[in-house]
């Protein structure tokens, strides 16, 4: 692989950009002779997303290696089972990139077992729910009845396993915590599954308690203890969790979907390595690990089997082509680049707290150790949702979120959580990282929310200080033009 990008920082993009101008403009061409409309709109995307100060914790962007390697005709092919054991025939290229991605996947993390199909990170949760309840429910009753497979049950015994299925318990961390609705909330599947209790954070510092944990496991006794989160800025001690999870016969699941980047980067390890600790582990593909949209699971040998049911169980075929992007990007992330790449998320997120904390923003847990910091925005007056959209007026993409025991409930929240892996990607670092966090504090020092009829503060409505908006919008464009998105890629 070439580069057409001198002096960019270990841990961008690195390609041959006249071969990627190539292949997007003959593409584009093509896709436009059936439907302008729709290569007019990819060619606007990549245009708005080179424009905007991009800071959601859940974003990046994909290499172009990676997304070419989702447009083909991988994508035509049905490929339902496991490699060497497909229900389609035909499927021996399957089977090649298949492969490739769960060996890739297992040397990255040093896992025992990899399973790449899941579409999405829900999915892959799913299907480690499903592993788990097939393991520790039903192939107990399985045996008890003397039975190999569940077709082999009597009705009664079968709608007894049924009921045993519908009634377990899973333990996982507050969504105000920042916990995933996915980890037992009732607005989710696993809600409905499940008979769900949370743990949560430190009122005084925001930090978990794991005195705390343990006590909730010992009296809710769950047979999945979930660890994970989407929104929590600190370390976790997996191995603090796997002990609690042994202490009372729970399964741990450990959802690294937010943090797989720093894991795949050894950013994480010992402890805060959920890999070695944890039973299963879950995660998607394309949030801090820069692949293709997609999930996939980890799994210790006891449980390799069940997860790699998780298709027809609860998945529909998998996606062959994002298989091989899966794979392309966990090439990539075996590179020691990424290893960088991750360090310098993690750096620059401490750069991003330590400005923003300078300039009287108040953060959850007062810090980071990973790759994203929560802000708690109501010092300034503000709700979440007051702040996000003032700071998307000034074309700053951040989302709003809730805080440990948020007054404003999960719509308006008291937070917003920004997120370093994006731009981290595009080449930021510390100088840039402290004039972002000088932006944001402008703009929420600059914004008065709205009074309503009845004199009360309104939790959506805000006005910006005049010309605010354009003057951060001006340097937040100077700033990214010193970082060009893609730099090498021209679609003419
Ligand atoms: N798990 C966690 C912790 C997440 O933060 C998310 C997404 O935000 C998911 C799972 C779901 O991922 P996906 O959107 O790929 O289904």
């Amino acid at each position: 692989m070439t580069t057409s990008v001198e002096n960019q920082p270990v841990g961008t993009h690195s390609f041959d950009g006249a071969a990627a101008s190539a292949a997007y403009r003959n593409a584009l061409a093509v896709i436009g002779a059936v439907e302008p409309r729709v290569a007019d709109a990819i060619g606007q995307e990549l245009a708005d997303q080179r424009a905007s100060l991009k800071l959601i914790a859940s974003e990046n962007y994909a290499s172009p290696a990676v997304l070419l390697t989702m447009g083909n005709w991988f994508s035509d092919k049905y490929a339902e089972g496991t490699v060497g054991h497909r229900f389609y025939a035909g499927c021996q290229n399957v089977d090649t990139v298949e492969a490739l991605a769960a060996e890739h996947a297992r040397e990255l993390f040093g896992a025992a077992h990899a399973y790449v199909q899941p579409h999405s990170g829900i999915d892959a949760n799913l299907v480690a729910f499903w592993a788990v309840l097939a393991q520790r429910v039903e192939l107990p009753a399985l045996e008890k009845a003397g039975a190999k497979h569940v077709n082999d049950l009597t009705d009664a015994d079968w709608a007894q396993l049924r009921r045993a299925l519908g009634d377990q318990r899973m333990l996982g961390m507050s969504l105000d915590s920042g916990g995933h609705l996915t980890h037992g909330f009732r607005p989710n599947i696993s809600g409905k599954m499940f008979e769900q209790s949370s743990y949560g954070t430190d009122p005084g510092t925001g930090l978990l308690d794991y005195a705390a944990v343990r006590a909730r496991a010992h009296e809710f006794r769950p047979l999945i203890m979930m660890a994970g989160y989407s929104a929590y800025p600190r370390r976790v001690d997996f191995a603090a969790m796997r002990e609690i999870a042994d202490e009372v016969g729970a399964t741990l699941v450990v959802d690294m979907a937010h943090f797989a980047g720093l894991v795949a980067g050894k950013v994480l390890t010992g402890d805060f390595d959920p890999v070695p600790h944890a039973h299963v582990v879950t995660s998607t593909s394309h949030k801090s690990l820069r692949g293709p949209r997609g999930g996939f699971v980890l799994a210790q040998p006891e449980f390799a089997d069940a997860v790699d049911r998780g298709c027809p169980m609860v998945l529909g075929g998998p996606l062959p082509h994002v298989m091989a992007a899966k794979a392309v990007a966990f090439a990539e992330a075996r590179q020691p680049s990424f290893a960088t790449y991750a360090q310098n998320i993690v750096d620059n997120a401490v750069t991003l707290a330590d400005g923003l904390r300078k300039r009287g923003v108040r953060l959850v847990t007062d810090g980071t150790d990973n790759h994203l910091v929560l802000l708690d925005v109501t010092s300034f007056g503000l709700t979440g949702r007051q702040a996000e959209s003032a700071l998307l007026d000034a074309g700053i993409v951040t989302n709003r979120n809730s805080v440990p025991a948020d007054p404003n409930g999960a719509w308006y929240t008291s937070g917003v959580r920004i997120g370093t892996p994006a731009l981290t990607t595009r080449g930021f670092g510390a100088a840039e990282f402290d004039q972002v966090a000088e932006l944001i504090a402008g703009v929420l020092e600059g914004t008065t929310p709205t009074t309503t009829s009845s004199n009360e503060p309104s939790r959506a409505k805000y006005t910006l200080a005049e010309g605010l908006a354009d003057r951060t919008r001006d340097a937040a464009a100077e700033l990214l033009s010193g970082h060009p998105l893609y730099a090498g890629l021209d679609l003419g």
